[in-house]
C-alpha cells in the first residue's frame, strides 16, 4: 500500500467520488491520519457523500439475542466466547412468543429491521428451523419488517432455507484485516469468514458484514479491511467499537478516541459511499459526545441495547436523532413526533430504572420494573465508561430498553 504524508483535500476528494471515482488506499489512510484540528472539514466532505445516497435519514435496527453466551469459539474480543469469564446473561434459545415480544418493542420503538443474533459457531438444523419459525411469525405479525439474521458460520443450504423463510440479510463480520485476522480468534478463519458471506449473497440474502476496530490493528489494516469489506460488494457495513469486557482477553484495552472513531466511520464512508455504514457496539461509550457528528457520515445506528452490554437510553437515541435534524428511515415527521412523544411519557418510569430509586426496598416508584436490583452496579460501571452488562431485555423478565 501506498502511503502519503500529503493530506489530500477532503472536499475535492468528495467531489471525485460523487463524479464516479473511488477512494485510493492512500486517501483512506488520509483521512484516518487527517489532523485533529481539520476533523469538521473531513466530517464536511464525507457527509456530502452521505446525504447524497441517504440524505438525512438514519436506518433504525434493534438486536435480538437469540441465544446468549456459552459459544466454543474463541473470538478474543468476545464476552460470549469460550473462557471469557464476563459476567453475561447466558441463556438458551427464546421461545417463538419470547422472540416476537422482543422484536416488538424494537419495533414499537422505531426499528425497522430485527436483528436475531445466536452465539455459536453456526446453526445446527434444528436451530435454522427455530429462526424459519420465528421469521415467518415476525413477518405475520409486524407489516413490512425486514429481518437480518446472524447465526455464525453457514452450511450449504442453510441460507436459502433462511431466505425462502423470508430473511432479508445475513450478518457475518469479517471483523478485522485478513493480516490480523488470526491474533485475535483461532478457531475459525479468515476465510471461514468470507465463504459464509459468499453464501448468503449466493442465496440472495443481503450481505452484511463490517469489523471492530481498538484490537489493535494498525491503520493500514483498517485500510485494508475497508477495502475488503468493499470487495465483498456488502450491503451494510456495521462498524464496531472494542468494548473491553473484563474478563476477557481485551480487558482495559482502550485504543480509541471519540475523534479516532469519527475519522473510521468517514474513512468508511469515503471507500464506500453508497453503503449503510451502520454505527454498531461501543457507540455510546467510545463516540461520546461525538455521537451525532458520526450520524453526518454514518447512517445507521442499533436502538437501545446490545447483545450482552446496554446502550444508551432509547429515549436518548430518539431525542439525538431529532435534535439533529435527522429523519427515521420509513417514519413520516409525524410519526417521529409521536414516537418520541410516547417514550416521554414513560419517562418516569425509565428514569427510576437506571438510577437507585430504592423500590426493591419498599420505598420506590412501584413499578417493578426490576431497575433497583441491578442500578446500582449500572451506575458504578458507567462512571468508569466500562461495558455494563445487560441485565434487561430478552433473557430476563425487565423491559427492553426500546
Ligand atoms: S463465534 Fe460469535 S458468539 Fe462465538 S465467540 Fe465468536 S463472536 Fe462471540
Amino acid at each position: 500500500m501506498t502511503t502519503t504524508t500529503t493530506a489530500p483535500n477532503f472536499d475535492e476528494l468528495a467531489t471525485r467520488i460523487l463524479g464516479g471515482g473511488a477512494a485510493t488506499e492512500a486517501d483512506a489512510l488520509a483521512v484516518l491520519r487527517a489532523p485533529d484540528a481539520d476533523l469538521m472539514s473531513v466530517v464536511a466532505a464525507g457527509a456530502r457523500l452521505r446525504r447524497e445516497h441517504f440524505g438525512n435519514t438514519v436506518k433504525v435496527n434493534y438486536l435480538v439475542n437469540l441465544k446468549s453466551g456459552l459459544c466454543p469459539e474463541n473470538c478474543n474480543y468476545c464476552s460470549q466466547a469460550m473462557g471469557s469469564e464476563a459476567p453475561i446473561l447466558k441463556y438458551s434459545w427464546l421461545s417463538k412468543e419470547e422472540t416476537l415480544k422482543q422484536a416488538g418493542a424494537g419495533l414499537r420503538g422505531g426499528a425497522t429491521r430485527v436483528c436475531m443474533v445466536s452465539s455459536g459457531r453456526g446453526p445446527s438444523e434444528r436451530d435454522i428451523d427455530k429462526v424459519v419459525e420465528m421469521t415467518e411469525a415476525l413477518k405475520d405479525e409486524y407489516d413490512g419488517v425486514e429481518v437480518c439474521a446472524c447465526l455464525g458460520l453457514l452450511k450449504d443450504g442453510q441460507a436459502a432455507r433462511l431466505k425462502a423463510a423470508g430473511v432479508d440479510a445475513y450478518n457475518h463480520n469479517i471483523n478485522t484485516a485478513e493480516s490480523h485476522h488470526d491474533n485475535i480468534v483461532q478457531t475459525h478463519t479468515y476465510d471461514d469468514r468470507v465463504d459464509t458471506i459468499g453464501k448468503a449473497k449466493d442465496a440472495g440474502l443481503s450481505p452484511c458484514s463490517g469489523l471492530i476496530a481498538g484490537l489493535g490493528e494498525t491503520d493500514e489494516q483498517l485500510v485494508e479491511a475497508l477495502f475488503a469489506l468493499k470487495a465483498l460488494d456488502t450491503d451494510s457495513i456495521p462498524v464496531n467499537f472494542l468494548m473491553p469486557f473484563d474478563g476477557t482477553p481485551y480487558q482495559n484495552t482502550w485504543e480509541l478516541s471519540p475523534i479516532r472513531c469519527v475519522k473510521i466511520l468517514t474513512m468508511a464512508r469515503f471507500v464506500c459511499p453508497d453503503k449503510e455504514i451502520r454505527i454498531a457496539g461501543g457507540r455510546e461509550m467510545h463516540l461520546r459526545t461525538l455521537q451525532a457528528t458520526a450520524l453526518q457520515v454514518a447512517n445507521s445506528i442499533f436502538l437501545g441495547d446490545y447483545l450482552t452490554s446496554e446502550g444508551q437510553d432509547a429515549l436518548t437515541d430518539l431525542h439525538m436523532l431529532r435534535d439533529n435534524g435527522f429523519s427515521i428511515l420509513g417514519m413520516d415527521q409525524g410519526a417521529f413526533d409521536e414516537l418520541i412523544a410516547s417514550h416521554e411519557a414513560g419517562v418516569t418510569h425509565r428514569a427510576h430504572a437506571t438510577t437507585p430509586c430504592g423500590s426493591a426496598a419498599g420505598t420506590g416508584c412501584g413499578d417493578g420494573c426490576g431497575g433497583c436490583s441491578v442500578a446500582a452496579d449500572r451506575a458504578d460501571t458507567k462512571a468508569d465508561n466500562k461495558p455494563v452488562i445487560r441485565t434487561r431485555g430478552a433473557g430476563t423478565e425487565v423491559a427492553a430498553n426500546a
